[in-house]
């Protein structure tokens, strides 16, 4: 009877840190108050805040010349606030076009610099990465950006196109909010990371920045106050009130993921997690995935049925059978199994299982 949420967006939570949150829910440590009352700025609230900051520098790594930062605004007010804490007027800035989410950073960044497209088509929903064969980097950029995994199609940055992009000797900025924290990865490459919470960090209504210390002070003078780097640095991330429960949600996923035996652990049963799902879908002679099988997300599996005819029938089937939010982003079509580090690895068997049957009854 158990159902398995494949939600791209807020996602489901580990059950234990939703039954941690439910049992602390009204009276948080016996103070009488939940998290969700306390000012932020008392002295239990701070101790859970310091404790998030120091579990994810612990699961990440983060070396200490990187400030974490806990935002606003979610990911999308960085794709603004990206240039303006990190160029001037007439400045040139690289940017990867890989999907959806870089197409709109690219938006945002063109309001303030020149953008150079080092690479990427004007298909809305492109299937790869181009080749680096094809990337063109420009001499004088600030930094390059890249979205290291589109959400919409599921198409992920592998190792050596991200070697291929530190090699660049330039400032690597990273839009992690689908993949962070899924696999290991040396923080000291980038400049900066950052992420909406709402995947693979927690609930939604907050973003985690890693910036590189000396990226931070040199905002244009225009930038507004809540968009400029250096006011969550001089502030703890509290120059105003945070969105503190989302925060401290965040910290009880962190202890999870630490409890899980770390990152490596996790990351071990996602590979397993989309290794079996795109083995089957590239058996199973009635699914499809078109995207490049060497940039295959291991966070977004999108597929394909034999007809779209089919899409209503699969979805109402699968939600009866407790499989949930499977359909596939409007601008993409088809399915979508989002599978972050929260969906258990019997959710991915039950939904192979559930395509199997699907595929029988109506191949
Ligand atoms: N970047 C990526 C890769 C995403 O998947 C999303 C949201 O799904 C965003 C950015 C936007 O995040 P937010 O809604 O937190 O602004």
């Amino acid at each position: 009877s158990r159902t398995f949420n494949f939600s791209a967006g807020p996602a489901m939570l580990p059950e234990a840190v939703m039954q941690k949150a439910q049992a602390e829910f009204l009276n948080w440590h016996d103070t009488g108050m939940s998290v969700m009352e306390m000012s932020h700025r008392s002295k239990e609230y701070m101790s859970v805040a310091h404790q998030v900051e120091a579990d994810l520098r612990e699961i990440m790594q983060i070396p200490d010349n990187y400030k974490v930062l806990l935002t606003h605004g979610g990911a999308s007010l960085q794709f603004s606030a990206i240039p303006m804490n990190l160029t001037n007027e007439g400045d040139t800035v690289d940017y990867f076009k890989t999907g959806v989410w870089s197409t709109k950073a690219i938006k945002e960044a063109s309001r303030y610099c020149n953008v150079n497209i080092v690479a990427g088509s004007d298909e809305m929903n492109p299937t790869e990465i181009p080749p680096q064969s094809e990337w063109k980097f420009s001499a004088d950029a600030k930094y390059i950006h890249i979205c290291s995994n589109e959400t919409i199609t599921g198409v992920e940055f592998q190792e050596d196109q991200l070697e291929a992009v530190f090699a660049q000797g330039k400032p690597v900025i990273a839009d992690m909010s689908s993949n962070i924290m899924c696999r290991e990865i040396d923080v000291s490459k980038y400049a900066m990371i950052y992420a909406g919470a709402q995947k693979n960090i927690g609930p939604a209504g907050l973003a985690i920045l890693i910036v590189r210390e000396d990226l931070i002070g040199q905002a244009r003078k225009m930038t507004p106050t809540l968009m400029n780097w250096q006011t969550y640095a001089d502030n703890e991330s509290m120059f105003n009130t945070p969105a503190t429960f989302a925060w401290y949600l965040a910290g009880l996923v962190f202890q999870w993921i630490k409890s899980a035996g770390g990152v490596a652990a996790i990351a071990a049963v996602n590979q397993r997690k989309a290794q079996k799902l795109y083995d089957y879908i590239d058996q199973s002679g009635f699914y499809s995935n078109d995207i490049n099988k060497s940039q295959r997300s291991w966070m977004n599996v999108t597929f394909n049925l034999p007809t779209s005819g089919l899409d209503a029938v699969f979805l109402e089937e699968s939600k009866a059978a407790g499989l949930l939010s499977l359909k596939g982003h409007k601008a993409f079509g088809g399915m979508r199994a989002s599978i972050y580090n929260a969906m258990p690895e019997e959710g991915v068997d039950a939904l192979i299982d559930f395509m199997q049957q699907f595929a029988a009854k109506h191949g």
